[in-house]
């Protein structure tokens, strides 16, 4: 069988950490392949994220429907990750009700800030992130923050979500289909919290030593190639999650010491 396409919006990390770089290599080694959007070119290094420039709505819009435009291929599923700011989530959740991609589903990751501080979305004085993100999270099949995204979406301080009770009735707050709690800022074992209406199932993880860039891009991603060849939801998060893990231990051979960028 070929391997089917995801459309994956975001921005690029010249570093290859995270961003688009990130995702087409989840996507491969889950069989899958990308259509790769640019929302926003960052400049990234060794000295963490320095600044950004986002690519203009109409120039998102315009890359997608230029996908679309005479015979090609076409994706099975949508991945979004940095934004850059509310008007590309309204385009993209606009697009993302329109054929050939109102059928789909769409995974997203709310990527709001780099994890050495910057921050990767624009937020106007006085507007929550969940009223900017609103449409697209909408159209979301799954979203998938840490625990500090999940958070800032809720409106509550980055501390707030101590417990995995809490974690759990702020995604169920957020009124979306389903919510994926990343572990990663858990305290203890990162476990992975699907929260599905009532139904809440937890994925159990070891953790590594050390922080690796990218593991929220590739999780998502990894999900995203999943759900296209077909996997429920489920069976998409267990699979991402070992896809993830196996690449954490991959990097950490690599580098043979942890932590490196
Ligand atoms: N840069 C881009 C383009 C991203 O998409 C992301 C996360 O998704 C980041 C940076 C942040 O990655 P990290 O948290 O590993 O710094």
């Amino acid at each position: 069988m070929s391997r089917p396409y995801v459309l994956v919006a975001g921005g690029l990390d010249p570093t290859g950490g995270a961003g688009l770089a990130a995702d087409l290599e989840a996507l491969l080694a889950v069989g899958a392949r990308a259509l790769p959007v640019a929302t926003a070119l960052t400049i990234q290094g060794p000295a963490g994220a320095l600044g950004f420039d986002k690519v203009p709505a109409r120039l998102v819009e315009a890359q997608v429907q230029g996908l679309f435009t005479g015979r090609g291929a076409r994706p099975s599923a949508v991945k979004t990750g940095m934004l850059g700011s509310s008007a590309t989530a309204r385009a993209l959740a606009t697009l993302c009700s329109r054929a050939p991609l109102a059928d789909l589903p769409l995974v997203m990751d709310p990527v709001l800030a780099a994890s050495s501080g910057l921050r990767l979305f624009e937020r106007p004085h006085g507007r929550s992130v969940a009223h900017l993100l609103k449409p697209l999270l909408a159209r979301a099949t799954v979203v998938t923050p840490n625990r500090l995204e999940l958070a800032a979406l809720c409106g509550l301080a980055p501390t707030a979500l101590a417990s995995d009770d809490d974690a759990v009735d702020a995604a169920r707050s957020l009124g979306v289909r389903a919510v994926l709690v990343t572990g990663g800022h858990r305290r203890g074992a990162p476990v992975d919290l699907l929260v599905e209406g009532r139904v809440v199932r937890r994925f159990e993880g070891r953790r590594r030593p050390g922080t690796e860039r990218g593991t929220g891009c590739r999780l998502a991603s990894a999900m995203a190639g999943l759900l296209a060849q077909g996997l429920t939801l489920a069976q998409a998060v267990r699979r991402a999650k070992r896809f993830v893990e196996s690449y954490l231990d991959a990097a950490r051979d690599e580098s043979g010491s942890p932590g490196s960028c």
